[in-house]
């Protein structure tokens, strides 16, 4: 049963926060928060503009195109929030910001500067922002802001390294569906915003030569950017993206955690990446249901096929150690239409299976919640997974790893309510709270 269609947003949230009491009240606001966006007042805006702004790390994560924000959102609005206190008593929940001026969440300003989160003019939380760093003041020697070259989500923990701002899957035939990498691309060069297609070694070093003289919050960094089917600057796909990590940690030893996100590459490549001193591999598979692989990432598919990008990921795990193999799925996608799955038992019941196959071996999926970008294939239905979805899945998520003993994933920050920092969904937010995890 779907709870969203008949009920409004609020008591679908206290109607399932009812239903699943093991899974925090916070975690659920702030899926449904992520998959629906969330809309400023022009005095919430304008306070925001004071604190760390969006960058636009690698895609849009909005619900409209920049075109359609009437109050400058894409120059004002934060990179994330932190939901604290109000009448649920909301223990600190950071969320990443996905704009959408007619969501039924709303920042607006309270007493004396405060900023609330309302949902249908109910007041959710308290809302807290982030600093800028002093580096996001800084620009290399070439006159590029650090916010285009290195910027920082989770808080600050990750330095997000999209290295190359295109995809070589190009067109409806080979992009994976839910993405607008090449569209976001497009309407931010439009827009104004220094946003650099593919940044040179020389650009990361600078920037992370500033970073590391003035920031100790990171701790990890991720270098990624879109497929490479043939070649970028004469370089394969292995050839153009381990450089960084391996300029990276000859520079800086140890200095981050090194995340790599790249396709599923043959074990050689990956024992490149290795070689380099990347700690994690993210071979993204997307979505567990063969049918559905096949459909939303064609290009993957056709390139790789799905039954070499499994082998991969478990070739990886070799590699690396499973618990260092993080291939990500973007939740909600099983749900798309036309192709996918029409209730969410059954959209649960595939990737539940997913889980527990990698799982098994020990591999460690996570996933971030999808919000349909209007720029992508997916994105012009608007037509996202219910918050049951989203609920059910923390929980099958939650209690497969318990199943089979994993500790909670490295680059990551702290796991548990209060404590976790990764934005794009809370499979942070419902782990049990560990030591000495970094
Ligand atoms: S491989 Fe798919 S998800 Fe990754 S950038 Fe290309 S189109 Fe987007």
């Amino acid at each position: 049963m779907h709870t969203d269609t008949t009920q409004a947003p609020l008591d679908t949230v206290e109607t399932l926060a009812l239903r699943y009491p093991d899974i925090p009240v916070e975690a659920i606001f702030k899926e449904d928060i992520l998959r629906r966006g969330m809309a400023w007042s022009r005095g919430a805006l304008e306070i925001a503009a004071g604190y760390k702004p969006k960058a636009y790390f690698i895609f849009s994560f909005d619900l409209v195109p920049i075109a359609e924000m009437r109050q400058g959102e894409n120059t004002k609005a934060p990179e994330e929030i932190r939901l604290v206190g109000g009448p649920y008593d909301f223990k600190p929940v950071i969320v990443s910001v996905r704009l959408n001026p007619s969501s039924p969440y709303r920042v607006e300003k309270g007493d004396e500067g405060s900023l609330l989160m309302k949902l249908d003019g109910q007041v959710v939380a308290a809302v807290e922002l982030q600093k800028a760093p002093s580096y996001y003041h800084h620009t290399l020697a070439n006159g590029k802001p650090i916010m285009d070259i290195a910027p920082t989500i989770e808080w600050g923990y990750l330095l997000y390294l999209t290295v190359f701002r295109l995809c070589q899957y190009f067109g409806a035939q080979e992009e994976c569906q839910f993405c607008d990498i090449n569209e976001n691309y497009r309407q931010q060069r439009k827009a104004g915003r220094p946003y650099t297609s593919v940044k040179s070694v020389e650009e990361i070093l600078e920037a992370l030569e500033i970073i590391a003289s003035t920031d100790s919050d990171s701790k990890a960094y991720t270098v990624t950017g879109g497929s490479i089917t043939s070649t970028l600057e004469d370089k394969s796909e292995i050839d153009f993206y381990a450089r960084y990590p391996e300029a990276i940690e000859k520079r800086f030893p140890g200095r981050w955690i090194g995340k790599v996100v790249i396709q599923a590459l043959p074990k050689d490549q990956v024992q490149r990446l290795r070689d380099a001193g990347t700690k994690i591999y993210h071979p993204n598979y997307e979505v567990w249901d063969r049918r559905l692989f096949e459909i939303i990432c064609a290009g993957k598919n056709r390139y790789i096929g799905r039954d070499e990008w499994i082998r991969r990921i478990l070739d990886a795990a070799d590699v690396f150690g499973p618990g260092n193999v993080i291939p990500n799925f973007v939740a909600g996608i099983e749900m798309s239409k036309p192709a996918g799955f029409a209730t969410v038992d059954e959209a649960i019941a595939s990737t539940s299976e997913g889980l527990d196959f990698f799982m098994s071996h020990g591999v460690s999926p996570r996933f971030t919640t999808w919000c349909p970008e209007p720029l992508s294939v997916l994105g012009r239905t608007q037509a996202g997974a219910p918050l049951e979805y989203h609920v059910r899945l923390l929980r099958a998520y939650r209690d497969t790893r318990a199943r089979y003993g994993l500790k909670p994933p490295q680059g990551y920050g702290q796991p548990g309510l209060g404590n976790a920092v990764f934005s794009v969904s809370s499979f942070m937010d419902v782990l049990p709270p560990a030591a000495a995890v970094q």
